[in-house]
């Protein structure tokens, strides 16, 4: 295979659009010259495609995303653990085997939900629908979540409350372009998806760009020289901001009246709720000067085109379902969504954190974005996968649970990972990893010997972006497709192929297809008259170029933007959800302590968990170590230089690491990135308690203390 291929970014939800060319002398005479061989693919030139939402642009992860092809990390062949405790290399027979062996001897010993599946926001359209439909059908089981959990529930909820759906973006990127003013709340999108910025420039333009992160970022500096504001609240009181701000909008009558009263409900109750949250008192609390809030609300009123956006630092909270629910009443009362060019949007993380939350992957729903619960959501779907509705079990347990059930007297024996590194990424990662310890049986599907994979039973190895077929659906809710440019390592299988063996070697007599194209025709059924409907979007229709956005019904058209006319709920109606802040829903620094408030992120260089990303030469030189970033006020005070050995502390764990001294962070702040494992992941820091409405694990504010090596 050397012609080059149309696809999309294996990484994140901005997938920009790139050009893959193999260069001369490819796997395919390779593989089929040692079939059985640890083969690497060739590699493959990557360049910028021009598409509306990246323009040709790439970020470095973009540029250097061929390098994992050839990873010599990359691995060839299934490892089993043999019984002196290390895994060994074993056939695709032997590995499934063992595998299907061992699910029916805990599924007949212990019951079905003794299985449980994990997946991710980054596998394609495809395998999240095979993967729920396996869940369900071959291994019986309702345990079944996926890592969304940990980025997309909390705006997830809160749009399904507030506009009875939710789609990360409801409109498309480039409306951004003609705005006025763009409200970015807890989002680095100039590092996380820096192509994104050049949507940012209008806004920049007219000096309305306005940036809240507690942290000086690359984001927060595209608002300096006269191009926008950037707030620096304290860590963990962005709803509090939010409720300022809609206080000043009513109280200074800037609420757009025909609009809250024509197109929403609950106004009196919400009017109510922030009635105590005037400016001055939101200063004491935020830090943000009460003069300030008052001038960002009637900048946000003054029309002209303002833009209302979240990102996970806002939502990775116990509080992040009410914390987006505000910004969507801020929206709401200044009547942007829905109106041409305004709106309110969160911006979707994971590759395909979109579609990966449609299909089936979360244990409360069915493909189309279906409540499980819902008995005629559960006949259409059992019609089209041939069996009785009572053959698909019931609701599970969101991915935190799921997790705390590992090992556990009549919790989960086995778990299948797909599309996640879970002892990096997960919150309190140690009572994680004890967890999979517990477990009779871990398979993990993988390119490398992730840090979870370092665990497992059985790794399975998979194939990459660039050697598979299949569909992501972005940020915008426009289904987009991946194409294959290589020709697989011989070693290393599609999931949609393991699904197949597996679910034959179990005795499921449903369809588990291998051809991605034949999956999403199936997936197409099973969406029809969801919320996210495809039923009208096929192969041939994307790779035409058609632009098709969810809900695309069978004959119509694809839906750019949503709510023009109403929102989802029956009625219409957008509902205004009064909402508090719960003093008791996070710990913080005690008064006249050394403690701090941890924060985590990424950085440009990284995705996730760094799976990935640690494995690029150039990205691993450019950050090769987790840095603990600290103002120098703080640092001084506890004793600390610029570069010093630092231990990062709480009851859960300790990160070891150096510290970086930047004046860019708060005094009251330390921020560590999560891209890296063993002793340097932040995640041993972080609490597993989770928003009562989406299972939001806590991931941005948690108490540590910082100190010198020398004194630990
Ligand atoms: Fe890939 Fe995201 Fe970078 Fe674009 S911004 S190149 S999709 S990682």
């Amino acid at each position: 295979m050397t012609h080059p291929a149309d696809t999309h970014c294996p990484y994140c939800a901005l997938q920009c659009a790139m050009t893959l060319t193999p260069t001369i002398g490819t796997t395919d005479a390779a593989a089929s010259a040692s079939p059985d061989a640890h083969v690497h693919s060739a590699p493959v030139t990557v360049e910028g495609r021009d598409f509306p939402t990246n323009r040709g642009g790439l970020c470095k992860k973009g540029w250097t995303s061929a390098e994992l092809l050839r990873s010599p990390s990359r691995l060839g062949a299934p490892l089993v653990r043999g019984a002196d405790g290390a895994l060994h290399e074993a056939s695709w027979d032997e590995a499934l085997d063992l595998i299907a062996t061992s699910l029916r001897g805990i599924r007949s010993e212990h019951g079905a939900d003794a299985v449980g599946v994990f997946g991710g926001g980054g596998l394609t359209n495809e395998k999240s629908y095979l993967l729920g439909k396996f869940a369900r059908l071959a291994l019986g089981t309702s345990r079944i979540d996926y890592n969304g959990r940990y980025c997309m529930s909390s705006a997830a909820a809160a749009g399904n409350r507030a506009f009875g759906v939710d789609r990360g973006l409801p409109f498309p990127l480039e409306d951004l372009d003609g705005a006025d003013t763009i409200l970015l709340l807890g989002t680095n999108v100039a590092e996380t998806m820096p192509p994104f910025i050049g949507h940012l420039a209008g806004a920049q333009a007219a000096g309305g760009l306005v940036v809240v992160d507690p942290r000086r970022t690359a984001t927060a500096r595209l608002t300096e020289d006269g191009k926008g504001l950037h707030l620096q609240p304290a860590p963990g009181t962005d709803l509090p901001l939010l409720l300022g701000l809609i206080h000043v909008v009513i109280a200074e009558r800037l609420v757009d009246v025909d609009y809250v009263e024509s197109r929403t409900v609950g106004f009196d109750r919400l009017r109510r709720s922030v009635a105590a949250w005037w400016p001055e008192r939101v200063q004491s609390v935020t830090g943000v000067a009460a003069l300030t809030i008052k001038r960002l609300a009637r900048r946000l009123a003054a029309g002209g085109g303002t833009y209302i956006l979240t990102g996970r630092g806002v939502e990775q909270h116990v509080d992040g379902t009410d914390t987006a629910t505000a910004a969507i009443n801020l929206a709401l009362l200044l009547g942007l969504p829905g109106r041409a060019g305004s709106g309110y949007g969160t911006l979707t993380g994971q590759g395909n954190g979109q579609g990966g939350r449609e299909h089936g992957q979360k244990c409360d729903q069915l493909p189309g974005y279906r409540k499980i619960v819902d008995p005629e959501a559960r006949a259409h779907v059992a019609r089209v996968w041939g069996v009785d509705p009572s053959d698909i079990p019931g609701p599970g347990v969101p991915a935190i649970e799921l997790l705390k059930l590992l090992g556990v007297p009549g919790g989960v024996r086995a778990l299948m990972v797909h599309g996640s590194n879970l002892v990096v990424s997960s919150p309190n990662v140690r009572d994680v990893r004890a967890g999979l310890e517990r477990l009779d049986l871990l398979v993990v599907c993988d390119f490398f010997l992730s840090e979870t994979a370092a665990l497992a039973d059985v790794v399975l190895p998979i194939t990459q972006w660039a050697e598979e077929e299949g569909t992501m659906t972005s940020l915008e809710g426009r289904v987009i497709r991946r194409r294959r440019a290589l020709t697989p390592p011989a070693g290393v299988r599609d999931e949609l192929w393991i699904l197949h063996e597996l679910a034959e070697r179990l005795g499921c007599t449903a369809a588990f297809d291998t051809d991605p194209a034949l999956v999403f025709e199936e997936l197409r059924l099973a969406s029809e008259g969801g919320l996210a409907d495809y039923s009208g979007i096929d192969y041939d229709l994307l790779d035409r170029g058609d632009a098709a956005y969810w809900p695309f019904p069978r004959g119509g058209r694809g839906t750019p933007r949503l709510f023009a006319d109403r929102f989802a709920h029956p009625d219409g109606l957008a509902r205004l959800v009064p909402v508090t802040v719960r003093d008791s829903a996070r710990p913080t620094p005690a008064p006249g302590s050394d403690e701090i408030t941890l924060v985590t992120g990424r950085l440009l260089e990284h995705y996730q968990s760094g799976a990935q990303t640690r494995r690029v030469p150039e990205l691993l030189e450019s950050q090769p170590e987790a840095l603990a970033s600290m103002h120098p006020a703080t640092a001084e005070r506890l004793g600390i230089g610029d570069g010093d050995e630092v231990e990062v502390v709480n009851h859960r764990g300790l990160v070891r690491c150096r510290a970086r001294l930047t004046p860019d962070i708060r005094p009251d702040a330390v921020f560590l990135p999560f891209h890296y494992g063993d002793e340097q992941a932040a995640n041993l820091l972080t609490s597993d308690e989770v928003d009562p409405i989406s299972s939001m694990p806590e991931f941005k504010t948690n108490v540590v203390r910082v100190r010198p090596v020398a004194d630990a």
